[in-house]
């Protein structure tokens, strides 16, 4: 993939690869079993219906085949994977073997307690580090995925106030915000109030304290947040929000900045979602399961999702005498695979490594930013948390777009990061290198971004068409999303 220009491959070969289907011959087998001499017993007439439409084939063709279709992919084992908001870093495969170990794989969550001693005992644990990482008092695993965390967490607000026969209807929602904080809000009942920006990107409290009024049930704030900077004002907003009678969530997906490094109930935050499935070892993206498990503070405690296990006299339990809980976000306890692989990696790294992780995570995303801020517009020039956020400003003259700059770096071998999010920055393209990328690895993406820099201008038309290594080119992005064919025939 590393080279400048890949020969462009005809139309009729993009999908080259056929179905098994297609390659299939009647009578080929994957497996020989010697002959025993043993009679074949006939199977008798109506005993077994047609059997499935499977092809017959040898093993090498079958190994061959899932091959080729993997390298038609990008991971993040086969090259860096920048995509600011997604944490797409490397996760240790030891984790992996964990999750699969029978005694977990294999739990099944009806067991009666007795029987899941081990599997309630890690639940019980990852609740507690996951609150003792962020400073709050309890946690709940519950929760599938980040926007369901954000959700559970409004659900614990909108009850709160209803027990107080309160009427609170308005949350604040900052324009750096996550997209999916206003819908989350509006899903408990809640109407949105935007805040706008202050000029560094950050929010003000004079503009969040003439926002707030006897209607505001809350504020939802991302931090860092989506321009990749640290909400250094949250402690007097939240107190501006408490002295409303409001309540403060935070967006806490972004816990790759931060892991071990800030104290929530100091920032006076009262409920927070977090991911697993971006900083604590399992691949966001993909389709996978994820997690977003939320943590609250001693006012919304009561009301985590239930139930909650409970440890006594060395035995672990299901806790169900919770009055004030929300219930049951969940069929059973949440994704039990990514609390294991989370648990594993958080006993890997310990209380000082996770600080480590965050650190270098901060650090590589400065130094990405410092080493391309010449080349391209950086329209916040601030210390950055996890990720930055630069445009296409300084290439626009020139006609390119920063799509084109993403599909570039395609032929030169790396994965796009994020482009046009957020949307408070016009042709955004926002990166998050993560604490796993060695210094030579993101030297390596700042001289391939400073050379699409000069291609831009010495010869524009190499973007306007990549890419033209890929097994298909620029895709009909809206029909594939909106029209998408899932069945084999094209
Ligand atoms: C990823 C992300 C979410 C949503 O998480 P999902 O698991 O995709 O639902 C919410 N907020 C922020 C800040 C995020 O980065």
């Amino acid at each position: 993939m590393n080279q400048d220009q890949g020969e462009s491959r005809p139309a009729t070969r993009w999908l080259s690869e056929p179905l098994l289907w297609e390659r299939g011959r009647k009578g080929r087998s994957g497996l020989s079993v010697p002959t025993t001499g043993v009679p074949v017993a006939p199977i008798p007439a109506g005993a077994a219906g047609e059997g499935p439409d499977w092809p017959d084939l040898g093993e090498l063709e079958v190994v061959r085949h899932y091959t080729r279709l993997s390298t038609w992919n990008f991971g993040v084992d086969s090259g860096m994977y920048p995509l600011g908001s997604c944490t797409m870093k490397y996760n240790p495969k030891i984790n992996e073997r964990l999750a699969g170990l029978p005694g977990f794989s294999g739990a099944h969550p009806l067991l009666p307690e007795t029987a899941a001693a081990g599997a309630l005992q890690l639940i019980y644990e990852l609740e507690q580090w996951l609150a003792a990482i962020v400073g709050l008092a309890a946690a709940s695993l519950q929760p599938a995925a980040g926007a369901h965390g954000e959700l559970c967490g409004m659900l614990m607000i909108a009850k709160y106030h209803r027990e107080r026969g309160g009427t609170r209807r308005k949350v604040l929602v900052p324009d750096s915000a996550h997209g999916t904080n206003p819908a989350s809000a509006a899903m408990c009942g809640f109407s949105e109030v935007k805040v706008p920006l202050g000029a560094d990107g950050r929010l003000d409290p004079k503009v969040v304290a003439g926002l707030l009024d006897s209607e505001t049930a809350g504020i939802m704030i991302t931090n860092p947040n989506t321009l990749g900077l640290f909400e250094s004002s949250l402690p007097e907003i939240s107190r501006l929000v408490h002295a409303a009678g409001g309540l403060v969530y935070a967006d806490g997906a972004n816990l790759n900045a931060i892991m071990g490094r800030v104290d929530m109930t100091r920032m006076g935050v009262d409920v927070m979602h977090i991911n697993l499935h971006k900083s604590m070892s399992t691949p966001h993206g993909g389709g996978g399961p994820g997690s977003g498990p939320v943590a609250a503070g001693k006012t919304l405690e009561p009301y985590l999702p239930g139930p909650r296990v409970g440890y006594q006299d060395g035995r672990y339990f299901w806790r169900r005498d919770l009055p004030h809980s929300i219930g049951r976000l969940h069929a059973f306890h949440g994704q039990f695979a990514v609390a294991v692989r989370a648990y594993s990696y958080l006993l890997a790294l310990g209380g000082e490594g996770i600080k480590d992780a965050s650190g270098y995570a901060v650090l590589n995303a400065n130094y990405l930013k410092e080493k391309l801020k010449a080349a391209y517009d950086l329209p916040y020039d601030e210390t950055c948390m996890h990720e930055c956020v630069l445009t296409n400003a300084k290439q626009r003259g020139d006609k390119i777009a920063t799509l084109d700059i993403a599909k570039r770096l395609i032929d030169l071998g790396y994965h796009p990061p994020t482009i046009y999010f957020p949307l408070v920055v016009e042709s955004a393209i926002m990166s998050e290198p993560t604490e796993s990328e060695a210094k030579e690895d993101l030297d390596a993406v700042v001289e391939t971004m400073r050379q699409i820099a000069s291609e831009a201008k010495s010869n524009p038309d190499l973007l306007h068409a990549a890419p033209v290594t890929t097994k298909v080119r620029r895709l009909d992005e809206t029909s594939a999303a909106r029209k998408p064919k899932l069945t084999g025939d094209m």
